[in-house]
């Protein structure tokens, strides 16, 4: 038995400020040089040498990183853009926001990831890209899709909001077409609010640059119909010394899943741990699980235990992109039974870094206790 008693309270994320996050933030104060300074600079040399890629460029959220990223790549009114459904509504959202439109495909059942044998059957003569997400930390099959990628000459856009510093084929996510990062505070690092696009190619990097701030490349001359995206200092100096910590702290993720996957297995518990795909790591930015129906409980039954015994945990997410109401409204009527399947049965259980222990057996027995028949 562990020590943990009904007075426990585990949430299901715990962002980490330390002292240094707060001393780089005084510091950017103190030098009076709030915006498009030297952080954001410096943030952006350190996180493409981090994903191994030769650019990145800091934007204000995840969100604006992907659409620049679909704008930079070309895609606009008419076009349509191979993504997934089983994802938080940015992915889909990014997509329209260009005035082109999302092609929704189904997803593999092991890896909750875009299933690349669906993908080619869903290219049309619109077809501008194709963008998988590397949902809850794990890389989407890389592999195929650069294969198909190749084959129909079409760039990859990577939603790698949940996957900071994962690797797929022994490269970074990020590194395989345009990459997108979020670091808004529940992410696996954070500027508080933050985003980044990664690419190798100069064309594209200098069209997100110039995307960022205005269409302007020469002070108050503007090029083309640009935005305010940019991430300022502020955010900037938390995100550096947030990535000095981001490889250790994935370490203990991926420990902290090692032990649930072992303590759920040996409890004989009623649900299915996350399968990783072999040759990749999974960053662990949630740790998933799901609940078969016609067990003990359902998924919801789960959720409502887990919570009496103070323990939080997390749908995501409960209704795919393609069924809410903003793409209802849009005609959308699509029947992935593989997404809605997943939104039925997953349930993702705290795995931060700053888990101890005890918290992770009482986490892992409270489940077993639950859904044991
Ligand atoms: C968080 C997230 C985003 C959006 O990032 P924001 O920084 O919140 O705008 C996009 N896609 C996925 C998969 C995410 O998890």
């Amino acid at each position: 038995m562990t020590l943990l008693d009904s007075r426990t309270h585990i949430p299901i994320a715990r962002p980490f400020i330390g002292q240094e996050e707060q001393e780089a933030v005084l510091r950017v104060m103190a030098s009076g040089q709030l915006a498009q300074g030297r952080e954001v600079a410096a943030f952006e040399e350190e996180f493409a040498r981090a994903c191994g890629v030769a650019y990145a460029i800091a934007v204000a959220n995840g969100t604006t990183a992907l659409h620049l990223a679909l704008l930079a790549n070309g895609v606009g009114p008419g076009d349509e853009v191979i993504t997934t459904s089983f994802s938080f509504i940015a992915t889909g959202n990014a997509i329209l926001f260009t005035g082109a439109r999302p092609v929704f495909v189904d997803i593999e059942e092991a890896s909750f990831n875009l299933d690349p044998e669906l993908v080619e059957e869903a290219i049309t003569s619109r077809t501008k890209a194709i963008m998988p997400v590397h949902l809850f930390g794990q890389p989407a099959r890389m592999d195929r899709l650069m294969e198909i990628s190749q084959k129909f000459n079409l760039p990859i856009i990577e939603d790698a909001c949940q996957a900071h510093l994962a690797v797929a084929e022994g490269k970074g996510v990020g590194s395989f077409g345009t990459g997108c990062f979020s670091f808004y505070p529940t992410k696996n690092m954070t500027s508080g609010e933050g985003g980044m696009v990664t690419t190798d190619d100069p064309a594209v990097a200098d069209k997100v640059r110039i995307l960022r701030g205005h269409g302007m490349r020469q002070r108050y001359y503007h090029e083309t119909l640009g935005f305010n995206y940019r991430m300022t200092d502020l955010h900037a100096a938390i995100g550096r010394v947030q990535l000095s910590r981001l490889s250790g702290w994935n370490e203990q993720r991926q420990a902290n899943a090692a032990f649930l996957d072992r303590k759920l297995a040996e409890l004989g518990a009623g649900v299915v741990s996350p399968p990783v795909t072999p040759g990749y790591s999974h960053v662990y930015h949630q740790y998933t699980i799901r609940v078969r129906p016609g067990g003990a409980v359902d998924r919801d039954g789960l959720k409502q235990a887990l919570e009496g015994r103070g323990i939080g945990s997390g749908v995501y997410y409960p209704l795919p992109i393609h069924r809410q109401a903003v793409y209802q409204d849009r005609g959308y009527n699509d029947s992935l039974p593989v997404t809605e399947r997943a939104c039925a049965e997953v349930l993702s259980l705290p795995v931060y870094p700053g888990l101890g222990s005890q918290e992770l057996e009482y986490i892992a027995e409270a489940v077993a206790e639950v859904t044991r028949g």
